[in-house]
């Protein structure tokens, strides 16, 4: 602690991420990343940017991968903001939408960076405990003082909810904003974007780190009413005004344009995904009813702490949380069918399966 430090930076309570390790060794299925390489088509437009324009500013405004993302929804680019991964944007929209003193709600099994922005800018945070089969029930989101964020669908939970309940949601708040953050929307049913023309207090963000493979490249973006995204570029403009380089740009529209890549890998992976559910079910597992690239799964004989632990030794990586209510359970990302194999070649001799 430094007496220099601001209140904001003594009171806040920094994010933990999975482990990021570089041995090439380690089958890593603990941070949601997609097991297979963005379209080729980025690459090339990356190559060909570094070639042409790299001593030049990227545009402030965005406009071409705002209108790419724009046509994914039939929306006008005025309906999108873009930051740098959807945890900018998550952050911005804090600052932008909700107000220290008024109490905002989220559930609690959630995204572990909505405490983290509360703390930082002085909202206070009322964590909505899951229903015991880890839905969210909309009623518990009613008249909230000062607005409603969750993930849909919901990590660690991996649940989605329809939009019949986050219209429910949205009835009920109507002075105030509810947030979807649908980083894993893709992997799902529906999105919620379609409800923007009905709710004007709606604010969607997406993420093209999983579905599209770009964690690296770090963008996301948020859909909503002009004036919502007026409020978020009022954000940025304060103090980080060219946010999105020019590789990301670069990348970001050619990884939207290949739309048969991204419908070929997407499908791969919710094929992986039921088949690596099917194996885990066998072996006694109770997996959670995914509709993203994890899988969040319990056993009743073995312990989850262990069971991670001896995954590492024998290089697999998932998550574990050391949280009260979900000790007992593992998130696995999906990763390729051979990184799925393996994984359970070692699971069935650690565990004799
Ligand atoms: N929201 C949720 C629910 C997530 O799990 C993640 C990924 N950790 C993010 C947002 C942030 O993703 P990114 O910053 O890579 O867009």
């Amino acid at each position: 602690m430094s007496k220099f430090w601001s209140n904001a930076v003594k009171r806040s309570n920094p994010y933990i991420p999975g482990e990021q390790v570089n041995n090439p060794e380690i089958i890593k299925l603990n941070r949601n990343e997609n097991p297979y390489p963005p379209s080729p088509l980025v690459l090339k437009a990356i190559k060909k940017e570094v070639g042409q324009s790299l001593r030049l500013y990227p545009s402030p405004t965005v406009d071409t991968l705002r209108e790419e993302i724009a046509n994914l929804y039939d929306l006008g680019k005025e309906n999108v903001f873009i930051g740098n991964g959807s945890d900018e944007v998550l952050a911005f929209s804090f600052m932008a939408f909700f107000e220290p003193g008024q109490a905002i709600r989220y559930p609690d099994i959630s995204y572990s960076f909505y405490p983290v922005y509360a703390k930082l800018f002085d909202i206070p945070v009322e964590e909505i405990p899951l229903q015991d089969d880890f839905s969210i029930k909309p009623s518990d989101y009613y008249d909230s003082e000062g607005g409603v964020i969750f993930p849909n669908p919901n990590a660690p939970t991996s649940l989605y909810l329809n939009l019949a309940g986050i219209e429910e949601i949205l009835r009920h708040n109507q002075d105030r904003i509810v947030i979807v953050d649908e980083a894993y929307i893709d992997f799902a049913e529906e999105s919620a974007v379609g409800l923007l023309k009905k709710y004007d207090n709606l604010l969607v963000i997406q993420t093209m780190s999983k579905s599209r493979a770009l964690a690296g490249l770090r963008l996301g973006f948020a859909l909503g009413s002009p004036e919502l995204i007026e409020g978020l570029v009022r954000i940025k403009d304060s103090f980080n005004s060219y946010t999105i380089d020019r590789l990301a740009i670069a990348g970001g529209v050619a990884a939207i344009k290949d739309k048969a890549y991204f419908t070929e890998k997407k499908e791969k992976v919710i094929a992986t995904r039921s088949w690596v559910t099917e194996e885990l079910e066998k072996r006694g597992f109770t997996v959670l009813p995914s509709q993203t690239n994890f899988l969040f799964v319990t056993h009743p004989e073995k312990d989850a702490a262990r069971l991670y632990e001896q995954l590492k030794e024998n290089l697999i990586l998932v998550r574990y949380f050391n949280k009260p209510e979900i000790a007992n359970f593992i998130r696995i990302t999906i990763g390729t069918d051979e990184e799925m194999k393996t994984f359970f070649h070692v699971l069935n001799r650690l565990e004799n399966f």
